[in-house]
């Protein structure tokens, strides 16, 4: 899985960063959401989700990769 922020539509709000620490940590600098694990590890999937089911702006797409091992 791969998580993805349009900072064109994150406000900052911080709700990704508090439903999964382990993924979404907030810039420092402008408050915007960063994606910390790319591509997100199977254990942290639902947290992702979860994650970008709880953005009020809908700014968090989640992609599903193909494994093929
Ligand atoms: S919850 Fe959404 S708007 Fe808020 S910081 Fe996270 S991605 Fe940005």
């Amino acid at each position: 899985m791969r998580a993805h922020v349009d900072l064109n539509v994150c406000q900052g709000h911080g709700v990704c960063h508090m439903s999964a620490p382990d993924v979404f940590e907030l810039d420092p600098e402008d408050g915007h959401s960063i994606v910390v694990v790319d591509p997100v590890p199977p254990h942290l999937e639902a947290a992702a989700q979860l994650g970008a089911d709880s953005c009020p702006e809908r700014a968090i797409t989640v992609e599903r990769t193909v494994r093929v091992d």
